[in-house]
C-alpha cells in the first residue's frame, strides 16, 4: 500500500483519537444518566483501546502508518458491533436504539468512499436481523438505525457530490474565465473535432464559441495549408509551426501554432495555441525587402556604370571611325579611295559592333535569367565538336593575344545539351582565359568524369584571390577593378546559370599570379554513357 499524504495522516490520527476519547467518555454519560444499565468499563475500554493502540503503534510502525484508514474501519466496525452488544444485554431498551442511531451518525461521517458505506449499511443490516433473531421484541424498531444509515449514507454522498460540484464548477468557471482572457486563441480538439474554443480565437476567425464547437479543426485553417496543418496534427507533432488561419471573409490570418496532446479523461485531446504573427511578419518583410531594396540599387548604379562604360568604348571608336571616314569622302573623288584602308575600317567597325551586340547579348541574357525566360533545347550534341568550332572562332583573338591555346580531347563525346548555350559556355571560358592569361598559353580539356564530360580551361594568367572564388559566379561581379580590364561581370553568371540548366556543375581552382583552371561537366548523353 502506498504511503499515506501528510495532511491525511493528520486527519486520520485525529479520527482515531476522537472516536476513543468519545467513546470512553460515553461510559460515564450512560453511567450518569442511566445508572442500572449493562455497561462494563472493561468491555468498552477494548474498543478504545484498539483505536489507542492504532494510533500510538502509527508512530513506531510504518505498517501500521500506511494502514491507518483500513484500521479507522475495523475500529468503527467494532464499535458498531459493541453498541449492539450493549443493546442486547439491556434487552433491546428503546434508549440503546437511540444510541445505536447516534452511533450510526457520528460513523457515517467516517466513511468518505461509496463503497466503504456500502459495506457499513450492509454490516449495521446484518447486526439488526441477528438482534431480531436473539430480541423478538425489538422487531419492529430494530431496523431503525439500518434505515438511518442508507438515508445518513444518501444524504452524505449528496452533500459530498454537491460539495464536489461546485468546487468543479467554481474551478471551471475561473478556467474559462483565464480560457477567454488569454490574448492567444486557444482550442481543445479531439480528433480534429473542435470541443472547446476561447473568445479571443472566436473573434479571429469570425465565428462564435458555440459554432465552432464540433466544427473540423481544418476548417479554421486556410485552404492551401490544410494538407500540410493535417499532417502536423496526425504526427503528433510539438514543435511551433507557422501556418495560415482562415478569418471572416476569407481572408488568411498569418498564424503560429503550438499544440499537445493530453488524455483528458480515457479521451486523447489535443491543445492548441494560435498567435496571429501577421505584425510580426509584416515588419520582417518590410525589413527585408527595405534591405533588398537598397542592395538592388546599389547593384543597379554599379550595373549603370559599368554598362555606360563597356558601351561607351566602342561607340566611341566607332564614332572617331565614322568622323575620320566622312572627312576622307570629302576628299576622295570616285574610286580613288585605297581598298586597304577601306577594309581596314570595315574590319574595325564590325569588331567594334561584333563588340556592342555582345555586351547587349549578355544583358538580354541576364534579364531573361532573371525572368526565368532563358530557353533551351536539349539534344545529343557532340561537346568535342563545339569545342573545336569555338576555337576557331576565338582563334585571331589568341592570336592577337599571343596565347597558344591547344586542345586536348576524345575524337567525339556526346552530352545532353543546346549546341548555342554550350558553345556560349566554351566562348565565355576561353575568352576569360584569354583576357586574363597574361599571354600565357592555355590549354583546353575534354575528358569524362563518372557520367558526366568533363571540359577544363587552364591559363597561366593573373589568378584569382581566394576572396573573390565565391563571388565571381555572381551577377556583377568582378575580382579585379573595371580600370584594368573591362568587362561587365556578367558572362560566368551566364555560364553558371546554362551550366546548371544543363544539370551540370562548373568550378574554379585559382592562385593569384599563376593562373586559373575552370571545370564544368555536362551530363552525358544515355547513349554515350552506355557506351563508356
Ligand atoms: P567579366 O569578365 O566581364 O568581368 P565574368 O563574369 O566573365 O565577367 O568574370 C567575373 C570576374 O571573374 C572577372 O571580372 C575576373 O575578375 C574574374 N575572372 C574570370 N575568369 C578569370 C580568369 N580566367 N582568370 C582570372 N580571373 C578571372
Amino acid at each position: 500500500m502506498e504511503a499515506i499524504p501528510g495532511k491525511d495522516l493528520v486527519t486520520l490520527r485525529r479520527l482515531h483519537a476522537v472516536a476513543g476519547v468519545v467513546y470512553l467518555l460515553w461510559w460515564f454519560a450512560v453511567e450518569l444518566l442511566l445508572p442500572n444499565y449493562y455497561n462494563p468499563l472493561s468491555s468498552r475500554l477494548s474498543v478504545v483501546g484498539f483505536f489507542a493502540l492504532a494510533l500510538g503503534l502509527s508512530y513506531f510502525s510504518q505498517r501500521v502508518k500506511n494502514h491507518l484508514g483500513p484500521l479507522l474501519y475495523v475500529g468503527v466496525w467494532l464499535l458498531t458491533a459493541h453498541f449492539f452488544y450493549l443493546l442486547y444485554r439491556n434487552g433491546g431498551d428503546s434508549n440503546w436504539i437511540i444510541g445505536a442511531f447516534i452511533t450510526v451518525m457520528a460513523i457515517n461521517y467516517c466513511f468518505l468512499s461509496e463503497p466503504a458505506l456500502l459495506l457499513y449499511s450492509g454490516f449495521v443490516l446484518a447486526l439488526s436481523v441477528a438482534a431480531t433473531l436473539l430480541l423478538p421484541s425489538l422487531s419492529h424498531s430494530i431496523f431503525l438505525p439500518g434505515l438511518l444509515t442508507i438515508v445518513l449514507q444518501a444524504n452524505i454522498g449528496m452533500h459530498t457530490r454537491l460539495k464536489a460540484l461546485r468546487a468543479l464548477a467554481e474551478s471551471n468557471e475561473q478556467f474559462q474565465l483565464l480560457f477567454n482572457a488569454t490574448f492567444e486563441g486557444v482550442l481543445v480538439h479531439e480528433n480534429r473535432r473542435i470541443v472547446n474554443a476561447n473568445e479571443s480565437l472566436a473573434k479571429m476567425v469570425g465565428i462564435s464559441r458555440q459554432d465552432l464547437v464540433g466544427k473540423d479543426i481544418l476548417d479554421i485553417v486556410y485552404p492551401a495549408d490544410r494538407a500540410s496543418a493535417a499532417e502536423k496534427i496526425g504526427l503528433a507533432d510539438q514543435t511551433p509551426y507557422e501556418t495560415r488561419g482562415l478569418g471572416a471573409n476569407g481572408r488568411s490570418i498569418d498564424i503560429e501554432v503550438r499544440a499537445k496532446n493530453f488524455t483528458d479523461g480515457n479521451k486523447q485531446v489535443r491543445l492548441v495555441t494560435v498567435q496571429p504573427i501577421g505584425d510580426r511578419k509584416k515588419m520582417e518583410q518590410e525589413r527585408i525587402s527595405s534591405r533588398s531594396l537598397a542592395e538592388n540599387i546599389r547593384v543597379r548604379d554599379e550595373f549603370i556604370s559599368i554598362a555606360s562604360h563597356e558601351l561607351k568604348t566602342p561607340l566611341t571608336s566607332l564614332k572617331l571611325r565614322n568622323q575620320i571616314l566622312e572627312r576622307d569622302l570629302k576628299k576622295i573623288t570616285g574610286e580613288n579611295y585605297p581598298a586597304a584602308k577601306m577594309r581596314e575600317f570595315v574590319t574595325i567597325t564590325s569588331r567594334q559592333i561584333d563588340r556592342l551586340s555582345q555586351l547587349v547579348e549578355s544583358m538580354l541574357d541576364v534579364s531573361k535569367i532573371a525572368l526565368g525566360k532563358l530557353q533551351f533545347a536539349l539534344a545529343p550534341v557532340d561537346l568535342v565538336a563545339v569545342v573545336t568550332e569555338t576555337l576557331s572562332m576565338l582563334r585571331t583573338q589568341a592570336e592577337e593575344r599571343g596565347s597558344p591555346v591547344s586542345l586536348q580531347a576524345p575524337p567525339s563525346l556526346l552530352v545532353r545539351g543546346d549546341t548555342s548555350r554550350l558553345s556560349q559556355v566554351m566562348e565565355n571560358l576561353l575568352t576569360n582565359a584569354l583576357k586574363y592569361g597574361d599571354g600565357k598559353p592555355i590549354q583546353v580539356i575534354i575528358s569524362t568524369e563518372g557520367p558526366a564530360a568533363l571540359l577544363q580551361v587552364i591559363d597561366h594568367g593573373i589568378g584569382i584571390s581566394p576572396e573573390y572564388l565565391d563571388k565571381i559566379f555572381e551577377r556583377f561581379e568582378r575580382a579585379i577593378s573595371s580600370k584594368n580590364i573591362s568587362g561587365l561581370g556578367l558572362g560566368l553568371y551566364i555560364t553558371r546559370q546554362i551550366v546548371a540548366a544543363h544539370g551540370g556543375t562548373i568550378s574554379v581552382a585559382s592562385e593569384l599570379g599563376s593562373g586559373s583552371t575552370f571545370s564544368v561537366t555536362i551530363p552525358l548523353d544515355s547513349a554515350s554513357r552506355a557506351n563508356s
